[in-house]
């Protein structure tokens, strides 16, 4: 603490990212990283892109990394905005469009990002209860509300909406903004884009970290109609003007080129994880439904605390939130088939 520090600081309880311990041989299945590493094109983007113009300024709209993601998605240049990761765009999101009179909706287990943003823009929110399954209940967000977030999947329990479950709320919803984080739509579910034409209202938010491999890139990108990404451009050009910088644009748009490894590498995460989920299942853990790169398990017999400890000890990590309702689960990151067995055996040994 200090003398110096704004008002505002003092109040505030910021997001805390899962670790990034710098110890080697660990099995990292802690923050959803992808384990197949970015398209070997987007790196060589990025080295031909690292030469004399890193002197220069990039483009301030981004206009050849908004023309490769339109084209990747059929919408116009226009109905897409990028940033420095989707947790920026995300942060420019809550500013732009969900302060309203009426309080922002979304569930009470989900991103723990949202409540921070919130705190920090003096945001109104209600977070509305999952269902036991841990499901959301699209009818819960039939009430007044100034807008409404979620991620779809949902994270951490990787349960999902179908499009016509997100349609329903869209339709529910005509003037509230309706926010879709599809930070892991590309492991199996459906993405809601193709609705933006119809729902003026839709802000569909998708992250080059975990699909495309690049967390460390830091690159995403939020997709709607022309009049939502022009409040954002607002904001963004009242804050910073060149958020993307050269190399990430380079990078950004090969990866996005790159179909083969991408579809290469999520079917081999999708793959794991389904035998992933049956041989936990055979440990005794009950494992939520899940459409992302990680699952959500708990066990009858043991904690999730004493589980994750447990893992540690052995050099394994994944997440643990002291939340009321789902202290008892792990979220595990899907890793490479190799990962995934040092998993299984720690835990069958924990649980002998
Ligand atoms: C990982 C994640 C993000 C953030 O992604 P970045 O682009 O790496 O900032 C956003 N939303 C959800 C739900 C996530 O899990």
């Amino acid at each position: 603490m200090s003398r110096f520090w704004s008002d505002v600081v003092h109040t505030l309880t910021p997001y805390v990212p899962g670790e990034q311990p710098k110890l080697d041989n660990l099995v990292k299945l802690n923050t959803n990283e992808n384990p197949y590493g970015p398209s070997p094109k987007a790196l060589e983007a990025i080295a031909g892109a690292n030469q004399d113009t890193l002197r220069l300024y990039p483009d301030p709209n981004a206009e050849a990394l908004r023309a490769a993601i339109a084209l990747a998605y059929g919408i116009e240049p226009r109905q897409v905005f990028v940033g420095n990761g989707s947790d920026e765009v995300l942060a420019l999101v809550f500013q732009a469009l969900l302060k309203h009179g009426r309080p922002l909706l979304f569930p009470d287990i989900t991103y723990s990002f949202y409540p921070v943003y919130c705190a920090l823009f003096g945001i109104d929110y209600q977070a509305v209860p999952l269902d036991p399954a841990f499901r959301i209940r699209p009818e819960d967000y039939r009430r007044p509300n100034g807008g409404i977030i979620f991620p779809n999947p949902n994270a951490p329990t990787g349960r999902w909406l179908t499009l016509a479950e997100i349609q329903g709320l869209l339709e529910a919803n005509p003037d509230s903004p309706v926010v879709v984080d599809e930070a892991y739509v590309d492991f199996g579910c459906e993405s809601a884009c193709g609705l933006i034409r119809r729902f003026p209202n839709l802000l569909v938010v998708h992250t080059l970290s975990k699909g495309r491999s690049l967390a460390g890139l830091r690159l995403g990108y939020a997709m709607g109609d022309a009049g939502l990404i022009e409040a954002l451009d607002r904001v963004k050009n009242s804050f910073n003007s060149y958020p993307v910088d050269r190399l990430a644009m380079a990078g950004a748009i090969a990866a996005l080129e790159d179909r083969d490894h991408f579809d290469r590498t999520r079917r081999a995460v999708m793959a794991s994880r389904g035998r992933l989920v049956a041989e936990l299942k055979e440990l005794g853990f009950e494992v939520l439904p899940s459409m992302a790169n990680f699952i959500f398990a708990r066990h009858p017999a043991r904690g999730g605390a004493e589980l994750a400890a447990g893992l540690r000890r052995r050099s394994i990590i994944v997440r643990h939130f002291p939340h009321p309702r789902i202290e008892a689960f792990l979220r595990i990151t899907i890793g490479t088939d190799a990962q995934c067995r040092v998993l299984v055996d720690a835990l069958k040994e924990m649980l002998a």
